[in-house]
């Protein structure tokens, strides 16, 4: 079968749209026609080489589409499902047992390998492999091949073009609040960077009943919107002196919970220092490799304070991508507001505008 897919031919250079051969389900494998898929900070990073995946490569991992064909040993989806696809797992580790895919021994050589496990890819131009199986999916393309370890069913009641980000960059935001952090009714939560990672953990704090809700971020219009969906103080750092004492005074010994969404090791040394004794700083910003963390070490333990690394957002996606599109309906979780359409022909455009700040979540549509 044919699929329409964005190839990264060469780090740093845009995605070339191409026909490529895409193989026939396995067993254990469903081909899903790709309606639209979110464009995710991580694509951003590892087109630029940041994080190594072999090329030639289709990436894209925020897929959501319809079940166009099953394996045989699949039972979960059927043809005509409208499923969402998130990330991959090998299903059978310690952490996949208890129903922590996020912390998969195999997270890496999943979703980054760009392959099956036994190394075939499921893509190729006139008969030269392209990697696929990027996060279980590479779904900048109109045909993906996931697994029902990746595959989540979800409602027609909800327009499905809407639904890809569910699978990464907004199940990380509000899974790291709703899952990993303490953030409880009355409690207080601080966010540093507030793209839609940093935006969807807003809303999901403003959801658990944090009642101090305070959003840091360089642009003032993304810290507009941020106290439009639930902060109740926003900061610009250039524009603020003594940030770190002025978000201590307002809550009085620091903030229970923190998140970064920046990955920028100062930042993070700024977010451990707003904490109030007890309190838990997240971490989930994917940064370059030899990036390493400066804490003051007595601040940090003389308050029995915590610093965790969140990955999307600690979720089991078969429950929280649900739960989120409940809370969606009902009105309390309005992710819609973060999101830009795009033609599936203007993808570089879209993540221009994604790289730039200019578009909060881009979606293409295919
Ligand atoms: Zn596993
Ligand atoms: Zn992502």
């Amino acid at each position: 079968m044919k699929t329409l897919a964005a190839v990264v031919t060469e780090i740093g250079k845009p995605l070339s749209l191409m026909e490529l051969d895409i193989e026939d389900p396995r067993d254990d494998e469903i081909l899903v026609r790709i309606v639209a898929s979110g464009v995710c900070h991580t694509d951003l990073v590892v087109q630029a080489g940041m994080l190594p995946v072999p090329l030639p490569v289709t990436l894209g991992h925020e897929g959501a589409g319809v079940v166009e064909k099953i394996g045989s040993k699949v039972s979960k989806v059927k043809p005509g499902d409208h499923v969402v696809l998130s990330f991959n797992s090998c299903g059978s580790c310690e952490s996949c047992i208890e129903k922590e895919p996020a912390y998969c021994y195999e997270f890496m050589a999943r979703n980054f390998g760009a392959v099956r496990e036994d190394g075939s890819t499921s893509l190729s131009n006139d008969n030269s492999p392209v990697h696929g199986n990027f996060f279980g999916q590479s779904s900048f393309a109109t045909f993906s091949l996931c697994r029902e370890l990746n595959i989540v069913k979800v409602s027609k009641d909800v327009d499905l073009s809407l639904l890809g980000p569910l699978g990464c960059g907004i199940l990380t935001g509000a899974g790291a609040v709703i899952n990993a952090l303490p953030v409880k009714e009355r409690s207080s939560f601080l966010v540093f960077g507030t793209g839609s990672v940093g935006l969807s953990s807003v809303m999901a704090a403003k959801m658990q009943g944090a009642t101090t809700i305070i959003a840091v971020d360089l642009n003032d219009d993304r810290l507009e919107m941020a106290l439009e969906l639930g902060a109740t103080h926003a900061f610009n750092p250039n524009k603020t002196t003594n940030l770190i004492e002025k978000i201590i005074e307002l809550t009085t010994h620091g903030v229970m919970s923190a998140l970064d969404t920046t990955g920028l090791p100062d930042v993070i040394r700024d977010a451990v220092l707003c904490l109030a004794p007890r309190g838990t700083c997240g971490i989930l910003g994917a940064c370059p490799p030899d990036f390493e963390i400066e804490l003051n070490e007595l601040h940090f333990f003389t308050g029995g304070r915590k610093l965790i690394g969140i990955v999307e957002g600690s979720a089991y996606p078969d429950t929280l991508i649900p739960k989120l599109i409940n809370y969606f309906e009902e009105g309390l979780f309005p992710f819609d507001r973060l999101i830009k359409f795009y033609d599936f022909e203007n993808i570089n455009q879209a993540i221009e505008d994604s790289e730039k700040g200019r578009t909060i979540k881009a979606i293409v549509r295919m």
